[in-house]
């Protein structure tokens, strides 16, 4: 191994993104290796890709269940975030588990291949501050930040973003339509193979929403600047405009070790033959249209949350974070989910510069404000 070999603490390993990166690790093995790897609850699959990678460090979180012994040393999480043998630390764990590790790891000065939302949606005040602080660099994993990220690549300052969504499974539906979809139709969505909490945000266009709350912070550039636009096909990943009206963008085959490869391979680009390559002449047309907002009325709350700052993105996530899984768990329809974000975001007292631990509170108070609204508690 040479020193060229960059070394990556994966943290949540056992999830979609983890696992789309171990196969960029497996398809360029002379370039990244695997030091540490996290995992929550699927130690099979941890355990496979123990063997595989053979990392030094291991996380996971599964406390009743003991993993096989091998040769590797057990390490908590947000240790392994700054550990200093890791070129670069990939945030890929799901849901607001992914702040604190994403946190010691900017205030470690680390680069940061960021896949997880809830860090910058709830606390992106303070992780890109800190990041400022500690001389830390994300690098942007999600395939419109990514996207938005290679057109900004030698520019000076961008005039407007504008992010593109595929609409999910239910484009083009009415109101109405979407009062009866199943968790099935839900989870099948069109152009993207995903994990299920986020499937569910990108059928709801909460997802865009919050992708418009991490542009803002990962680019430094006003709401009023962000646009969102409806792109079915998925191959114009986000587009930025210039002074002199000039639009770059970025495209490719909807896959996400695209992203995760660039994040991890930057500044340079590398050959990799497990990637898709866009064929221009087998695709008859790209389609843009502006979303339904009364249609899809979370991608608005989304965007008015992150507008009002504060406390009020964290709620948003965690109010969303209990609403999927109670829809998931088909205790509330599709429609209930915006219906509970309205409520609880309605309700909430915010803080106006909140430290982490007002902004944990503010989880809490919103996590049993939606359980109880939605009458899953007594
Ligand atoms: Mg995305």
């Amino acid at each position: 191994m040479t020193d060229s070999v960059k070394k990556l603490a994966l943290l949540g390993s056992t999830g979609s993104i983890g696992q789309q990166t171990l196969d960029v690790v497996r398809a360029l093995p002379d370039r990244f290796s695997i030091i540490a790897l996290a995992a929550g609850e699927n130690l099979h699959l941890l355990y496979q890709q123990i063997k595989e990678f053979k990392p030094r460090f291991v996380y996971y979180q599964n406390k009743r269940a003991c993993l096989v012994k091998g040769d590797y040393e057990l390490m908590p999480m947000d240790e392994m975030a700054c550990l200093p043998e890791a070129d670069i630390v990939v945030a890929a764990t799901s849901g607001k588990s992914g702040l604190a590790p994403t946190l010691a790891a900017v205030k470690a000065g680390k680069k940061v291949a960021l896949s997880n939302k809830e860090a910058l949606v709830m606390a992106g005040a303070i992780v890109t501050a800190e990041a400022r602080r500690h001389g830390a660099c994300i690098l942007p994993v999600d395939s419109e930040h990514s996207a938005i990220w290679q057109c900004l690549n030698g520019e000076t300052k961008a005039r407007r973003i504008i992010l593109t969504a595929s609409g999910g499974p239910f484009f083009r539906w009415k109101k109405e339509q979407l009062e009866s979809v199943t968790v099935e139709q839900t989870l099948n969505h069109p152009s993207w193979k995903m994990g299920k909490k986020i499937t569910v945000d990108s059928a709801s266009l909460f997802n865009k929403g919050i992708e418009v709350i991490e542009a803002h912070w990962l680019f430094d550039m006003p709401y009023d600047s962000i646009e969102v636009v409806i792109h079915p096909q998925s191959i114009v990943h986000s587009m930025v405009e210039y002074a002199d009206g000039s639009l770059k963008a970025q495209l490719s085959y909807p896959d996400m070790r695209m992203p995760i490869q660039y994040a991890l391979s930057f500044p340079e680009r590398l050959a990799n033959s497990r990637l898709p390559r866009l064929n221009l002449s087998q695709m008859r047309s790209l389609v843009f249209e502006p979303p339904d907002y009364e249609t899809f009325p979370s991608l608005k709350l989304a965007i008015e949350a992150g507008r009002k700052g504060g406390t009020y993105p964290a709620v948003l996530c965690a109010a969303d974070e209990v609403a999927v899984d109670l829809f998931l768990k088909r205790r509330i329809k599709f429609t209930d989910i915006p219906r509970l974000l309205e409520q609880v975001l309605e309700h909430h007292s915010a803080v106006a510069q909140p430290t982490m631990e007002e902004i944990m509170a503010a989880d809490a108070w919103a996590t049993e404000w939606v359980l109880q609204l939605a009458g899953a508690k007594p």
